[in-house]
């Protein structure tokens, strides 16, 4: 049921994505507008760039004013009563012709996702297939729940359990997935009967752009989804809106937090608790028992911790490996790195893009400072083209088992690998974080397979296989703890999030009807 990848192996298909991304290129800079209930408003003060090249200006846009987030979500609350009336078939309806609409125009939706973020052809147009996924999933699942749910009558009495739309949703969204995120988020209200309000991440203005046109493209009314590009202060003011009853966001924790935190707070005249589905950082382990089989645990662990340059959420930066392999694993592993591709996001096969921008960069490089001060061995071999914001890949080990390297979201090419004297002993450090994200194990023996699957606090495990790219219906994503609100995006359970549940009961024992 999931979209099917390019065979980006094969070379007409390649062809096709070089001939998409010079059709962008002559496009550059989009405008992405401040789109509210169909009315655009130009601007550019601020600009998304291109991280390999952070000359390519490829949108310009201005930031949302509070007059204008004002009307958005009023336009949006307007609209999600007749949006709402239309029945989840014909939404359905819509959200599936919104993903034909990406469908037809995904080469140049992939191409952009290389220009605005970085992202190497492969996640590219794994991020396009993964918004189609989305609008496909979350248009059945609404469906589905509009039948309602499952309660006991008597005889004599009726009950009946139905969801309601909650009214208007404010979307804040990240740039990593910068499609398929807001496209999901975006669709979960829509599909539920909201009216939608989107945030884009400032780094991706343009890739929402494209998806909030296939979904007006589909038949989405226009003031049912508005787009209000903007930085952190656009997203504060969206999600402090007395009108908003949904915040669905993903982003970093510390961001998370504070939308928390404000959302508790009741505005005079709000006559409605909001309700945040926040899914945030983490910092992932994989641990590596002394039987695993190396062969696959190698390139799985380098995947999942340098694909896209460790920007994805799920992304590998933590390994915990058993003392007797310990060795063994970091000369592999030291050899896998060699054979990295580091390169321009465009370049076919290429495995490390640079990351998203200069501030992410020093980040990640003062990580590697904070390494050597905390005694590690950093391995960071070979050199990263100069133009971009680059960042080799970088294997740090022999960490103390208190270590910040080892121990905060840093999302960039560093893995830290440490030592264990059991299997046991990683678990105990898994459940000590704060974080449960996403997590990996590689053993042979099915009954420590057994063991840690129970153990681990994680949203997401996977045994034996990379720990990155989960699949809409197949790997519902979202974390526990700090990392989530324990929320899964494309599961069962996602869009209970967006609709509020009403019982109503009947006394059918009626003495006559009245016509
Ligand atoms: P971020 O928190 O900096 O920004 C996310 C969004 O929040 C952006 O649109 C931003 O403009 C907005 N924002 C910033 N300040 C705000 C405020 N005070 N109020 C409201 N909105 C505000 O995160 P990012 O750099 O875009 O994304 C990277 C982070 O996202 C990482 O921590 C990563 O782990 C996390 N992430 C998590 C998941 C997941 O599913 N758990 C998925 C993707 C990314």
């Amino acid at each position: 049921m999931n979209e099917p990848l390019l065979e980006i192996r094969r070379a007409p298909v390649r062809e096709l994505l070089v001939d998409a991304l010079a059709e962008l290129d002559a496009q550059l800079p989009w405008r992405v507008p401040v789109l509210v209930a169909g009315d655009r408003r130009e601007g550019a003060k601020l600009r998304s760039t291109d991280p390999g090249n952070p000359e390519r200006v490829v949108a310009e846009f201005s930031p949302a004013t509070d007059a204008e987030v004002d009307a958005a979500v009023r336009a949006a609350d307007e609209a999600s009563r007749a949006w709402s009336a239309r029945g989840a078939e014909a939404r359905a309806a819509i959200l599936s012709r919104a993903a034909g609409e990406l469908r037809r125009r995904r080469p140049l939706l992939a191409a952009l996702a290389v220009r605005e973020c970085a992202k190497p052809w492969a996640e590219a147009d794994a991020d396009v297939c993964e918004a189609i996924d989305f609008l496909e999933y979350y248009a059945q699942q609404a469906v589905a729940l509009e039948a309602g749910g499952a309660v006991v009558s008597l005889p004599g009495e009726r009950n009946t359990l139905h969801y309601a739309a909650r009214g208007v949703v404010a979307v804040v969204a990240p740039w990593n997935f910068p499609l398929a995120i807001a496209c999901g988020m975006v669709a979960a209200g829509l599909a539920t009967g909201n009216g939608v309000v989107l945030k884009p991440a400032e780094q991706s203005p343009a890739c929402a752009l494209a998806v909030v046109e296939a979904l007006h493209a589909g038949g989405v009314p226009p003031a049912a989804l508005s787009l209000l590009p903007g930085e952190g202060e656009t997203g504060a003011a969206l999600v402090g809106h007395p009108g908003v009853h949904t915040i669905a966001f993903t982003g970093s924790g510390a961001v998370g937090l504070e939308i928390l935190r404000r959302s508790a707070e009741l505005a005079p005249g709000q006559a409605h608790l909001k309700r945040v589905v926040a899914e945030m950082g983490g910092k992932n382990c994989v641990i590596v028992d002394a039987d695993a089989d190396l062969d696959d645990a190698v390139p799985a662990i380098a995947y999942s911790a340098f694909g896209f340059a460790g920007q994805k959420c799920s992304a590998a930066s933590r390994l915990l490996v058993h003392e007797r392999i310990a060795d063994t694993l970091t000369e592999r592993l030291r050899g896998a790195i060699d054979a990295l591709l580091v390169d321009q996001a465009q370049r076919f096969g290429v495995d490390v893009p640079p990351v998203i921008e200069q501030a992410a960069q020093n980040r990640v490089r003062e990580y590697t400072r904070v390494a050597r001060d905390e005694g590690g061995t950093v391995y960071q071999p070979g050199t990263a083209p100069e133009h971009g914001w680059f960042v080799a890949p970088t294997l740090v080990s022999n960490l103390p088992r208190r270590s910040r390297v080892a121990e905060e979201e840093i999302f960039g090419p560093l893995l830290a690998l440490q030592r264990v004297a059991s299997v046991d002993e990683a678990v105990e450090i898994v459940s000590g974080q704060p974080f449960a994200l996403t997590g990996g194990l590689f053993s042979r023996n099915p009954a420590t397979v057994e063991r840690v699957r129970g153990a681990l606090p994680v949203g997401n495990l996977y045994v034996n296989r990379h720990i990155t790219g989960a699949m809409v219906a197949r790997q519902p994503f979202g974390g526990n703890r700090l990392s989530g609100t324990g929320t899964k995006a494309g599961g069962p359970d996602y869009l209970l999030n967006f609709v509020e549940p009403r019982v109503v009961t009947e006394d059918t024992m009626r003495h006559g009807l009245v016509v």
